[in-house]
């Protein structure tokens, strides 16, 4: 048999129920891999051992007294720390939230915990969301599981390397321009943003409200559709939240239209595109279509969301003024005309930026000229995609145009992290939904597979991500021990 901590959700939730194991062994055994293997990943801001603990003992109990259990009893899940957590610090890796313990959870959260699955504990993450490779955050990088010199990317990069290292079944991201599809790829996991809307934003400390959703990251196909399911929905708390069908394992293999996106190809590492070809050519194996189409208006997508976002950030970050969010300062140290412009100072250098640039491009005089210019570019973008979703069923290219990179190589020059979301942001933009799915290593690096559809038409995404995850199957487990 498998061991315990290498289950996939499906299984764990399997072998509970058939009493093949306890929800506190399997509990156990986590919390063993991560004693193990946290030394070299430092994915977890916060680990909560006792909650994690006494939630399978309930587990246990529940089966004991032969009560329902829910869909994802057992399962571990780690959670992006800038999804509210009721009791737990949520810093979002930020020095300003250090001591921030939400009253609340997250809708989300809710829904988890309503399931049976059990909390483990906060993963990190650039700074807010801010980022791309983890270096970002207030507190300590994460590193890459499959090569612990190379970035996991970001911003949820302790999910992406929880998930492949095995200390978390499964966890929840967000991802406001490709943050849980990055690290998805360098991390070798599935990983989804669905359509926005699909899944409430209430709880989630804003970065970018127009442009992020919460999402899984999974070793699995089957285990990503269980955890979908269980964090879609219309929630009151949340007005752009939807109701929505639900999604299923497919049971025979669809055959898609798709297309390949050409300048996404083009413009990627020569690794990584000829991975992606391969990846077409097994579209046609498994009996779909698969023709090369062009996007006109690819090349605003990254100038349009570095704009939209950092406008929406700028917004978003006044409330950590001292007064609503912020820090408490004894009282002798207390200054009346620094109280405001200390507390910006404890922002990291790219949160600081991005209120920088926002507030710019949102000040009159150059909100026509930056905003209003990138939001119609966003609609053009929007419009042109739904146009081929008449022709295609899902549209894909790499996630990331270049393989995982060494830590360093991009911190000190913003643009150069900026143009690695090239290709995950075009799904911000449209509100469609994205996944990414391992297609392959080159010298050990992970590369993934981007496979974008129509609003709400996530089906499209699983029934195209099961088949492929099936013929490609690759290596799922980095040897770290
Ligand atoms: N890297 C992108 C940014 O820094 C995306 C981040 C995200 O999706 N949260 O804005």
């Amino acid at each position: 048999m498998t061991k315990l901590d290498d289950l996939l959700a499906y299984e764990v939730v399997e072998g509970l129920t058939e009493g093949q194991f306890t929800a506190e062994e399997y509990v156990i055994s986590i919390l063993k891999r991560i004693e193990e293997v946290e030394p070299k990943i430092h994915s977890f801001i916060t680990l909560d051992t006792e909650g994690a603990l006494s939630s399978a003992k309930l587990i246990d109990k529940k089966i004991r007294e032969k009560e329902d259990i829910g869909q994802l009893a057992g399962v571990t899940v780690g959670i992006k720390d800038n999804i509210s957590t009721k009791g737990i610090k949520t810093t979002c890796a930020s020095k300003i939230l250090e001591n921030y313990v939400p009253t609340y959870d997250a809708t989300v959260i809710r829904n988890l915990k309503e399931n049976g699955a059990i909390l483990l504990g906060k993963l990190n993450l650039d700074e807010f969301g801010m980022g791309s490779t983890t270096e970002y955050s207030r507190y300590h990088p994460t590193h890459n599981p499959w090569n612990l010199d190379y970035v996991p990317g970001g911003s949820s990069g302790g999910s992406g390397a929880a998930v492949a290292a095995g200390e978390c079944t499964v966890a929840l991201g967000s991802d406001t321009g490709g943050s849980i599809r990055c690290p998805s790829s360098f991390c070798s996991v599935v990983g989804l943003k669905p359509t926005y809307g699909r899944v409430s934003r209430s709880g989630l400390i804003s970065y970018a409200n127009s442009l992020e959703q919460i999402g899984p990251i999974c070793r699995s196909v089957k285990d990503l559709v269980m955890m979908l399911n269980i964090i879609s929905g219309k929630d009151a708390m949340d007005n752009t939240s939807m109701p929505s069908s639900p999604i299923t394992v497919p049971n025979k293999s669809n055959k898609l239209n798709v297309a390949v996106i050409k300048e996404l190809i083009t413009d990627s590492d020569q690794e990584v595109a000829k991975s992606v070809y391969s990846t077409s050519e097994k579209f046609q194996e498994i009996g779909c279509s698969c023709e090369e189409v062009s996007i006109k208006n690819l090349h605003y997508a990254l100038p349009s969301y570095y704009t939209l976002a950092s406008a929406e950030a700028s917004s978003n970050l006044a409330r950590y003024d001292n007064i609503r969010y912020g820090f408490d300062y004894p009282i002798g140290e207390y200054k009346w005309d620094t109280y405001f412009s200390n507390v910006r100072e404890n922002f990291g250098e790219e949160v600081k930026r991005r209120i920088l640039i926002g507030s710019y491009v949102l000040s009159s005089g150059y909100y026509g000229k930056y905003y209003l210019k990138a939001r119609r570019l966003r609609s053009l973008l929007r419009l042109e995609l739904l146009t081929l979703f008449k022709k295609y069923d899902v549209l894909i290219g790499p996630t990331m145009p270049i393989l995982p990179f060494k830590f360093g190589e991009k911190i000190d020059d913003p643009i150069k992290m900026y143009l690695v979301d090239v290709n995950t942001v075009i799904a911000n933009l449209a509100g469609i939904p994205a996944i990414s799915l391992p297609i392959g290593f080159s010298n050990g690096l992970p590369i993934g597979l981007q496979i974008m559809a129509a609003p709400f038409e996530e089906q499209k995404l699983i029934d195209a991500s099961y088949e492929l995850e099936r013929v490609i199957d690759i290596q799922r487990r980095p040897n770290l021990i």
